[in-house]
């Protein structure tokens, strides 16, 4: 008899985002196909093995606090940690890890291989297949009808995919890989509303040709902070990076041969990373400085492959080979791939819902870079929610996103869906108005609730979870029956016991230095707090009345939404206004602070600064 397979979920590539999809539908119960051209390649790091870092590693602990794969495999590849930001507040620190790239495959491979009901399929998506209207499933390129629900397209960089080292160019999905074209030509006719975007890479160098002597090393941190709430530290044998610098030489060379480069040349029409520039955009665009870090992170613990983190590049092989031997350290470097830049096509995530289902498409849902977004941690993040919905729908459950209050993943997919993308999107604390709430240490505390209900978080993490949040209770009850007076606060050293007012215990624990026993010392009805529970409540604590004042402010920015910018003739002189704010304002005109809002990368700050600026017009005119 002809069997046809029929699944719920059915995900279309295997790499940060389809991995994540595809795991939390099966978690949620749905029966969950992974379509992807080459198993062997499931979790592969396109680009730097790292993960994490400056609001990176906060969508990482929210992928973690849904059960997600990410945090959980950096984890068992992390080695190195670095808390990043660590000399400013809790709210703005990002975990990262670099990542030894076969560790992080393997147990990305192992975490799916072991989700119950996660089919993994090898092959080619080459058309989405439709009954009538109704969108039935995919077809791969050898003609195999794959049936589903709901199908979810991960396709990364792969659509149309061009790989550039100088003036030659060749279709690839990243190196090694074949690009993805027959797919892409059916969502070009699908989608009208796409683009093409570009991103870069380094040449790998041998760590044997590298004279490490002559550098300065980087060690982790001494105490590691671990990407997943369930891992106590590292697993692995922990490395140190060696950290160089480009120099007038360096830029001189790169300077001289910008004609050859892929980027500069006018091969390439798609827009790159602002925040991920090449050497070639750092020489042209800080010309006035003389030299930029260069972090030479090992790709592994048994693998002599450098990845030196800052000098991306789409220069001809033999210049990228010149500008290395430039840099100290690097004289008799030897290159063991080049560095290359890829094109490729992404669709206007403004065609989706919240949910990342298509607008024009029902129960197709789109995830990852193919959403203008650049990143392994943006990548996953979708694929999480997209993955998460479409179970949610198959089962005719209401759908779920955390608004941007609850999150960074809300911030991203809002910031995504509603105002799009000209240039590839990466994830920054400062695109959060919640910011001081939205810490990376406590994901967990604003999401694993509503996966329980939910049902994508599994029984191990709801015991951790439990237990977590039962010390935090009742540490936090404990410390808010305790009064504390004037003369004890002021015993404990903090300056605010001088207005003369008493306060709690809980109170007390934000205005300390975080050294808990001088604390007890002074008080000892204090009780006896595990560490990890005590920093918590340190954090929380302490960002409080910042928390109450955010959300006046919150409020207050809802109230000026409709202030008019008429008083504006141009951005450029508004002190306190990024130059490509100022540019992206004076293109679009908005009337209103509520459209100014809409407009791609406005932060919070930002519209402070406009409202700063017109009250500040508002009083002089007042004056005169
Ligand atoms: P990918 O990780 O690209 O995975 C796509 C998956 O889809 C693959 O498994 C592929 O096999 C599969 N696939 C595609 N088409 C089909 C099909 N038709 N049928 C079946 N399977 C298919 N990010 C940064 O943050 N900073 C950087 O500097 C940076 N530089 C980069 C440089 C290069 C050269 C590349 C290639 C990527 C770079 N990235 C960078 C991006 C980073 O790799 C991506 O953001 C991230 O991998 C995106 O994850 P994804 O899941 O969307 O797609």
């Amino acid at each position: 008899m002809f069997h046809v397979e029929q699944w719920d979920v059915l995900v279309v590539g295997g790499g940060h985002a389809g991995v994540e999809a595809a795991a939390v539908a099966a978690r949620m119960g749905a029966r969950a196909a992974l379509v992807t051209m080459s198993a062997a390649s499931i979790g592969t790091m396109s680009c730097n093995p790292a993960i994490g870092g400056l609001g990176k590693g906060h969508l990482v602990r929210e992928i973690d606090a849904l059960d997600g794969v990410m945090g959980r495999a950096a984890d068992r590849a992390g080695i190195q940690f670095r808390l990043l930001n660590r000399s400013k507040g809790p709210a703005v620190q990002g975990p990262r890890t670099q990542a030894d790239r076969k560790l992080y495959r393997a147990a990305v491979q192992e975490i799916v291989g072991q989700t119950a009901g996660l089919e993994i399929v090898e092959g080619e998506v080459a058309r989405l297949c439709f009954i009538g209207e109704r969108l039935s499933g995919v077809e791969l390129v050898e003609g195999i009808r794959l049936f589903a629900q709901r199908i979810i397209i991960t396709a990364g960089t792969f659509l149309n995919g061009v790989i550039h080292v100088g003036s030659e160019k060749r279709s690839g999905g990243r190196v090694g890989d074949q690009s993805s074209q027959k797919l892409a030509s059916q969502l070009r006719e699908l989608f009208p509303q796409r683009g093409r975007l570009k991103t870069g890479t380094p040449p790998r160098l041998d760590g044997r040709s590298i004279d490490w002597g002559a550098l300065e090393m980087q060690p982790g941190d001494a105490n590691p902070t671990m990407l997943s709430f369930l891992s106590a530290g590292p697993f692995v044998r922990q490395i140190a990076c060696g950290v160089t610098q480009t120099n007038p030489k360096t830029h001189e060379i790169v300077t001289k041969n910008l004609g050859k480069s892929a980027m500069y040349g006018g091969n390439i029409e798609g827009v790159g990373p602002r925040y991920c520039p090449s050497i070639e955009d750092k020489v042209v665009r800080f010309a006035g400085k003389d030299h930029h870090n260069v972090f030479l992170e090992p790709e592994g613990l048994d693998d002599h492959t450098i990845y030196p983190n800052g000098i991306s590049t789409s220069l001809p092989a033999d210049v990228q080979e010149e500008y290395v031997r430039s840099i100290v350290g690097l004289s008799g470097a030897r290159i063991l791939q080049p560095g290359y830049a890829i094109e490729y096509d992404f669709f206007d995530p403004r065609a989706l819902r919240p949910t990342l289902e298509s607008r024009i498409l029902p129960g197709l849902y789109l995830a990852g870079q193919i959403n203008g977004t650049t990143g392994y941690e943006e990548a996953a993040a979708q694929g999480l929610l997209a993955g998460l919905n479409a179970a949610l729908s198959v089962s005719d459950r209401a759908p779920m996103f955390p608004s941007r209050a609850e999150s960074y993943i809300g911030v991203m997919v809002d910031d995504l869906v509603s105002r799009g993308v000209t240039e590839p999107y990466r994830m920054f604390t400062s695109r959060a108005e919640y910011r001081l709430s939205l810490r990376a240490d406590n994901a967990d505390e604003r999401l694993t609730s509503m996966g329980l209900t939910i049902g994508c978080v599994g029984s191990v993490r709801a015991d951790v979870f439990a237990r977590k949040m039962d010390a935090l209770d009742a540490a936090r009850h404990a410390l808010e029956e305790i009064t504390l007076s004037p003369t004890t606060l002021e015993a404990m050293g903090l300056k605010s016991g001088r207005d003369g007012r008493r306060r709690s215990a809980y109170a007390a624990l934000g205005l300390s230095s975080g050294d808990y026993e001088a604390m007890r010392q002074a008080a000892s009805d204090l009780p006896e707090l595990e560490p990890e529970v005590f920093a918590q409540l340190w954090r929380e604590s302490m960002y409080r009345p910042y928390v109450e004042r955010q959300e006046q402010h919150a409020a207050r920015l809802k109230n000026d939404e409709n202030v008019s910018l008429h008083s504006f003739s141009s951005y450029q002189s508004v002190p306190g206004l990024s130059r490509e704010l100022a540019l992206k304002l004076d293109a679009r005109r908005p009337e209103t602070i509520a459209q100014a809002m809409q407009i791609e990368g406005m932060t919070p700050a930002a519209v402070a600064v406009l409202l700063g600026s017109i009250n500040r017009r508002l009083k002089s005119a007042g004056a005169k």
